[in-house]
């Protein structure tokens, strides 16, 4: 049951994605854990299809006068246990079905966490780089005017993900709150602290990535001081994890982005790298304090923990076998394909999963909202307790699982989150 990868089928407007993508990944790994929980036909059939989508293209005027058309996604995957929640992410590779796997695994990844919400995911296919600041605030604004038929405090609430960011959330805020005549702050979170943003959102992704590997080196009998970490991606999520690792002791040897990477084996000082890293265009190529390094060849360093934080399908069945790391943190969204984790497997690799090691953020969110809907505020300390509260629970809970049914920690988490919709589908019955 752990090492097969399960055949896929079509849903029901006959989408059927391609091998090896993100969207097919995230079928298989669901049909994988509905088998193992014994999910019967219907319900596994209504918990593999998306709730709902839209695509929308829009204009916006360009700074030269010029109008150039975009094209935004949003689909929810659940609306079972609560409104859905998810991010929005401005890249050139979105595509709808990328969007419905990420909107999937944020379904699971709220349930693994125990929070009330459903799972969603909206993207714009742009390549944010090349616009001006005014350029990207059109662009936000429209999308969200676009989708404001779905966006809504207790309908979907959309957050940061790859390439937007607090500022980006703030006009989302305004934008929703234009077309009601009102302040909306509950509508989006991740928004900057004097909008109503949540203390330690910004760094709930990364210190939520930290707890979860606190806890799997505690179960090697380590700590974070003992052991060597690699991190690809160095942005909101990576850049958090490189910090506090190496604030906790941790040797941070190497880092890359889109850009490339940077190495030194007796560990980088990544306050300094994060300021070369500001001043240099957002890029850590050409830090003079290490070597550079290849993203290839960053997965493959001898370190204790390879966290992974830039995008999907970073390790699989061709470059699997190189890792040498004793445990991955799956800061990203899908980075390691079904056929990485079987070779993983083998090689006994501790896989910190998707669905619980990145799931801080949206803890965290989940706090931001209840905090705007009571315009009461918490404490950074409060908000920190709470969210390791929640992480340190979850991981238990997934760790107890995987010994108990003798699986993997991918398919406990996500046996454990399927489990909790579909007992919430059956108690809420099928409309009519
Ligand atoms: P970000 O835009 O802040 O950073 C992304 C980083 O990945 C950048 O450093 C970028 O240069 C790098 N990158 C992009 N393509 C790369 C490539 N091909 N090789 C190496 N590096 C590459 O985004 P983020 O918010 O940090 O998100 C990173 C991942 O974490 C995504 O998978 C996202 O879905 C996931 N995630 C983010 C949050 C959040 O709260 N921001 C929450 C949960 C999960």
């Amino acid at each position: 049951m752990d090492t097969m990868i399960a055949s896929l089928r079509p849903l029901a407007d006959g989408t059927m994605p391609s091998p090896g993508t993100p969207y097919a990944i995230a079928l298989q790994q669901f049909e994988q854990a509905a088998d193992l929980i014994g999910l019967d036909q219907g319900m596994r059939d209504f918990l593999r299809h998306p709730r709902r989508e839209l695509t929308v293209n829009f204009p916006v005027a360009m700074d030269d006068g010029s109008l150039h058309m975009y094209t935004g996604i949003r689909v929810h995957h659940s609306t079972i246990r609560g409104p859905s929640k998810g991010g929005i992410r401005f890249h050139p590779s979105v595509d709808l079905n990328e969007v419905r796997a990420l909107a999937m695994w944020m379904t699971w990844k709220c349930a693994v966490v125990n929070i009330p919400y459903g799972g969603a995911k909206g993207g714009v296919i742009v390549d944010p780089d090349l616009l001006s600041e005014r350029e990207l605030c059109a662009l936000t604004r429209r999308y969200t005017a676009e989708m404001a038929l779905l966006f809504g405090p207790e309908s979907d609430i959309p957050a940061p993900d790859v390439n937007t960011n607090p500022q980006v959330m703030a006009w989302i805020m305004d934008t929703y709150s234009m077309t009601k005549g009102y302040s909306v702050p509950a509508v989006v979170t991740g928004k900057p602290l004097a909008v109503g943003g949540s203390e330690g959102r910004l760094e709930a992704t990364g210190r939520g990535v930290v707890y979860t590997i606190r806890e799997a080196l505690r179960a090697q009998g380590k700590s974070i001081a003992d052991v060597t970490v690699a991190v690809q991606g160095f942005g909101n999520v990576g850049s958090v994890a490189a910090r506090l690792l190496a604030e906790q002791g941790a040797k941070v040897v190497a880092v890359s982005d889109v850009s490339g990477g940077v190495t030194n084996p007796q560990g980088l000082d990544i306050d300094d790298l994060r300021a070369y890293w500001r001043e240099n265009g957002q890029r850590v190529s050409g830090y003079r304090q290490g070597d550079a390094i290849s993203n290839a060849d960053l997965l493959a360093l001898p370190v204790d923990v390879l966290v992974l934080a830039a995008l999907e399908n970073q390790l699989r069945g061709d470059n699997a076998d190189r890792v040498r790391a004793r445990i991955i943190a799956e800061g990203a969204n899908g980075p390691t394909t079904p056929e990485a984790d079987i070779i993983l497997a083998d090689k006994g690799i501790v896989t910190i999963p998707d669905v619980l090691c990145n799931a801080g953020g949206v803890t965290v969110s989940y706090f931001e909202w209840v905090q705007g809907l009571q315009a009461h505020f918490w404490s950074e300390d409060e908000v920190n307790h709470q969210l390791e509260r929640i992480m340190t629970s979850a991981y238990q809970t997934v760790m107890d699982e995987a010994r108990r049914s003798n699986v993997n920690t991918r398919m406990a988490a996500q046996a454990l989150a399927i489990r909790r919709v579909a007992d919430a589908t059956r108690l809420r019955g099928i409309f009519p």
